[in-house]
This record gives C-alpha cells, structure tokens and sequence, in this order.
C-alpha cells in the first residue's frame, strides 16, 4: 500500500536537529535491526546518545552510517560508539583510511577550525551498492560537490531520498573544494542533476525539515548555484559567514578579539582572505563578515562580544 505523501514509513524517526547538528535519521527494522543516519555535532552528542536510546526503547543501536564526515554529521560517532560498544560504524569509501590513522587536516576538521572526536570504522559505503535500512534496500549514490566524498541514499519504492548537504530545502551546503581552489560547481550540478533523475518524492535534508517539492527546491539550488558560478567571490564570502556562524552557534557569544584569534588559527579563513579578499585588511574583513550577520539578524554586536542569535 503506498503510503500518505507526507508520512514516513513507521520504521524511519527522523531527528530534526538544529543547524550546529545535521539531522538524525533513525531506522528500525525487524530483519536488518537498528541503524543511525549522521549523528551530529560533538557538543550535542549526550543530546544525541538521548534521542536514540529513547526511541530504541531498550534495543541497541546496531549501525551508524555517515553520509559524508564533516564535524556536524558524524561528530556524535565516538558518543554513540562508546554507548553502544558494538555498532558497527560505515563511512562513505576514499576516507577510511583519514579515519584509521585519525587525521584531523585532512579530514576538514582543523582547516574549519570545528571539533570531532575520533571514532572508528568499520566498513565503507560503496556508491552503486545497497544497504538494508528499516527492512528496505536503499541505493547508495556518489554526491559529490559540497564534499567530494558525500554519498546519498534513496529507497526507490517509496522514493524517498537522504540528501544530506547536497540539496536543501531552500539551498545546499557551501562547495568546500573551491575553498581550496578546487572546481567543484560543476559536481553540484551533475549532483543536482542525479536528484532530479531519481525524482524523489520526499526529502529528509541534512539540515531542515524534510519536504516533497524537489522540483522547486532543485530550481533554487540551481539559481544559487548559477550566481556563484558567475561571481565565485559571492560563494566564498557566503562561506566565510557560513563558518563563522556555525561556530558562533557552538559558542553562543564571543569577544571580537578572540574571534579574529580563531579565524587567524584557522586554515580556510587565511586561504579565503588571501585568495579573494587579499586586497582588504584582514580585520577589515573580519569587521565586515561580522557586520553581515548583524544586518542578517544572525548576531548582534554587545559591546565588544559578537552574540548568536
Ligand atoms: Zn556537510
């Protein structure tokens, strides 16, 4: 029987997190057992260990599988794996080996200057191949572009999609790779382009609610994509609030000064400086970042803190 549009089938719970935490997807099933979709920033990981023991009411959490391995998706793995010993732990493939020998550069975390505890793995999530999630296959497909590794996942019979940070209700995650001076617009669109082949019927994102309208959501993605494809300066200014947002949202506030320390510390601020803005002072820049998301309504200025709202 297919199901009401806007239901989920009774053995996904999704955990809509706020934006420090990617969203949570929760599977239970009574052949393939109990799996956990991204597991969210490490400062919500007892909030996460939570949210999963009282839902499984008693059952163990028997799989975590990440999407892709930036801090707000898998930094509730260690959390998780010190709750339930016995989880088994899949990542998608080309970094297994970063996470083996725990490397921290490589693996974004000290080039965004965010915090991810280590964690194993133990096995790989192959594009082109499917895993059992509440008792159903679901495909695994590369998505690459936000970050060159992320995969999605998609059950054909329901169509319904995990899209991680590759679409968004109303955008997608920044293209890391350009921050580095790699091109990778062109992987975004081929991955918006997958999306629309797959023409799910709903969407659990990696941030937000989860909806139906993909079409419109894949038109806006689009249209955004376009402006930073022609003025890729738009994509990395919008990725330096976007950073500096996220860790305003861990701290909640902080003082100018130790602000401009943090992005000075931290690799992807001085390289999006350098590249693009080299022209403009340094704390100039900073001033200016800071001053768009006051004008946002994203922060506000208390004497010399810098305050989330
Ligand atoms: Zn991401």
């Amino acid at each position: 029987m297919a199901l009401h549009p806007s239901a989920l089938p009774p053995e996904i719970t999704v955990f809509e997190r706020g934006w420090l935490s990617s969203n949570n997807v929760l599977f239970t099933g009574a052949r393939s057992g109990t799996a956990l979709v991204d597991t969210g920033y490490c400062t919500h990981g007892g909030q996460t260990v939570a949210l999963v023991r009282s839902a499984l009411d008693g059952r163990p959490l028997e799989r975590i599988l990440n999407t892709h391995l930036h801090s707000d998706h898998c930094g509730g793995n260690a959390a998780l794996q010190e709750a339930w010993p016995g989880v088994h732990t899949a990542i998608p493939p080309g970094q297994a080996a970063l996470v083996r020998d725990w490397d921290p550069y490589a693996l974004s975390y000290t080039p965004t200057g965010q915090d991810c505890p280590r964690f194993r793995c133990d096995g790989v999530l192959q594009p082109g191949t499917e895993v059992l999630l509440g008792d159903r296959p679901w495909q695994v497909h590369a998505a690459p572009g936000h970050d060159p590794h992320s995969i999605i996942l998609f059950e054909p019979q329901e169509r319904l999609l995990i899209s991680a940070d590759a679409l968004w209700e109303n955008g997608f995650g920044v293209v890391f790779p350009e921050l580095d001076g790699e091109d990778a617009f062109a992987a975004v669109a081929d991955t918006l382009d997958l999306i629309e082949r797959l023409a799910p019927r709903t969407v659990i994102p990696g941030h937000g609610p989860l909806f139906h309208d993909a079409p419109r959501a894949l038109e806006a993605a689009r249209r955004r994509l376009d402006g930073f494809v022609q003025n890729p300066l738009k994509h990395t200014q919008y990725a330096a609030k976007v950073l500096l947002k996220y860790k305003l949202l861990e701290w909640q506030r902080i003082r100018m000064a130790d602000l401009r320390a943090w992005t000075l510390a931290t690799p992807h601020f001085r390289t999006m400086h350098q590249r693009h803005f080299g022209g403009q002072d340094f704390d100039a820049w900073l001033q200016g970042l800071a001053q768009d998301l006051v004008r946002s309504g994203a922060a506000r200025h208390e004497g010399d803190w810098l305050v989330n709202l």
